[in-house]
């Protein structure tokens, strides 16, 4: 049922007279059918004992809270030792940790029902909390009381939303009572810890719905979030107010982390760019600039790396630009931006059309279409980058050019090299800068 490494791992800690089971995430996913990613051990053995036993098998990775890591044929095994948490006053972390001979008391310390079950070398499930039945009907329940759990620990919030949406679960009701009263204590976790669970719920096949349902949750360290919901936007494109849109919008994406943050953050700026026509239209004039600005400021907060800040901004700025399906368009926005960011900025699109109407299918096709031109035009090798351009920044410079003044000459220069207008050599591409300085 489970990979023989595993086993050997488990037989070898029962031989020297150790309880040793499987525990936590991989229980679950053996249990629906799905290979485990990682397979975690918990064992009544300190983690002195572990290492001894395994001697030269072992990494002692994470003493302090009783982790060793085990190697066993070419696998790699977190072995922890039975534990008990202390009490937490930073809504993070326990403060101690105490070992424990019980297997129970280390289920009762974990997070969700789903995520409390063992499981021993012969098969035999051990489930204090009703984890099996919560698993056969979709349930994310806290083992315990979900509020003095979500006060320990605030990033159980988040971690429970994101099994929901990648689990396709439900959230118990007491549980999402809690998450929504405890939301505030988010605000202890660190931008990084939260960035990720962020990320996998996203990419969660459930996240659409995760999204519409708990929004509030999500304002807490997202409050840019919150004027977009139930936004109505009065205009015959729409048929979900703007966050619900949002939320569709993510889930039509992609599974790709920057392609679904790109989602969640691309109308951000509607709310505040909204007018109506004289006909009682609703418009968002501008609201893909202000969008792509409040991006790269959420991008800071966060922490995200530059690149893919970089890349974030500029796929909400350009979410709203119309491309035709011509070679001279494409041509153009392969230059500008390159083929990478091309065709996530096509993924975009579609994601965000077909998320307006379920009639607005048909928009796809033109999406389509422009991809089509631009296969062909990276086919025939016909596109010019800023590398074949006879002249470069030093040429610009040697002109008198400085700063920005730079790259806007370099990017006229391969526009009218790539569409015919200007030979790519270096002595007309001077003296047509030169004429226009
Ligand atoms: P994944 O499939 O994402 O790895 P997982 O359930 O294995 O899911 P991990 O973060 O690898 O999640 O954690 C392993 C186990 O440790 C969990 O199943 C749960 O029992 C316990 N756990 C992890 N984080 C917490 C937490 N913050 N509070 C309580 N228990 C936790
Ligand atoms: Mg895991």
């Amino acid at each position: 049922m489970f990979a023989q490494e595993a086993k050997q791992v488990l037989s070898a800690l029962e031989a020297a007279g150790h309880q040793a089971y499987l525990v936590g995430g991989c229980v679950r996913d053996l249990l629906r059918g799905v290979a485990p990613h990682d397979i975690d051990i918990t064992t009544s053995a300190r983690p002195e004992e572990v290492l001894s036993l395994f001697d030269g098998f072992a990494i002692p990775t994470g003493l302090q809270h009783g982790t060793v890591t085990v190697r066993e044929g070419g696998e790699s095994f977190e072995v922890t030792t039975f534990r008990a948490d202390g009490a937490y006053t930073d809504h993070r972390r326990p403060d101690s940790v105490t070992f424990s001979h019980s297997l129970e008391e280390d289920l009762r310390r974990r997070d969700f029902t789903v995520n409390a079950m063992a499981m021993d070398l012969r098969g035999t499930v051990y489930d204090f909390h009703g984890g099996a039945d919560d698993l056969r009907a979709g349930i994310i329940r806290c083992v315990g009381e979900p509020a003095v759990r979500f006060e320990e620990d605030a990033l159980r919030i988040l971690r429970g939303l994101r099994f929901a949406s990648v689990l396709g679960f439900a959230i118990e009701e007491e549980t999402a009572l809690a998450m929504a009263r405890c939301a505030p204590l988010l605000g202890y976790i660190a931008h990084e810890r939260i960035c990720e669970e962020m990320t996998n719920l996203l990419m969660g096949d459930g996240a659409a719905e995760i999204l519409v349902r708990y929004p509030r949750i999500f304002g807490v360290f997202l409050p840019e979030i919150l004027p977009c919901v139930g936004f109505d936007q009065r205009n015959y494109h729409h048929l979900y107010d703007v966050w619900e849109h949002t939320a569709r919008a993510v889930g039509n994406a992609p599974k790709d982390a920057l392609l679904r943050w790109t989602m969640l953050l691309h109308d951000l700026g509607k709310p505040a760019c909204f007018s109506v026509g004289e006909d009682g239209v609703g418009h968002f004039y501008g609201h893909d600039e202000l969008g792509a600005r409040m991006a790269a400021d959420i991008a800071r907060r966060l922490r995200f790396d530059k690149k893919t800040a970089a890349r974030l901004e500029l796929l909400i700025e350009r979410h709203m630009r119309q491309i035709e399906p011509t070679e001279k368009a494409v041509g153009r926005v392969l230059r500008q931006i390159g083929e990478e960011a091309f065709r996530q900025l096509l993924a975009v699109k579609r994601a965000d059309a077909s998320a307006c109407h379920p009639n607005y299918a048909w928009q796809t096709q033109t999406l389509d279409a422009v991809e089509a031109v631009l296969d062909g035009l990276l086919a025939q090798d016909a596109c010019f980058t800023l590398r074949d351009l006879a002249v470069d920044g030093r040429d610009m410079m040697a002109l008198g050019l400085r700063g920005r003044e730079i790259g806007e000459a370099l990017d006229a220069l391969l526009t009218r090299v790539a569409e015919g207008e200007l030979p790519n050599e270096k002595a007309a591409l001077l003296e047509w800068v030169r004429a226009r300085k």
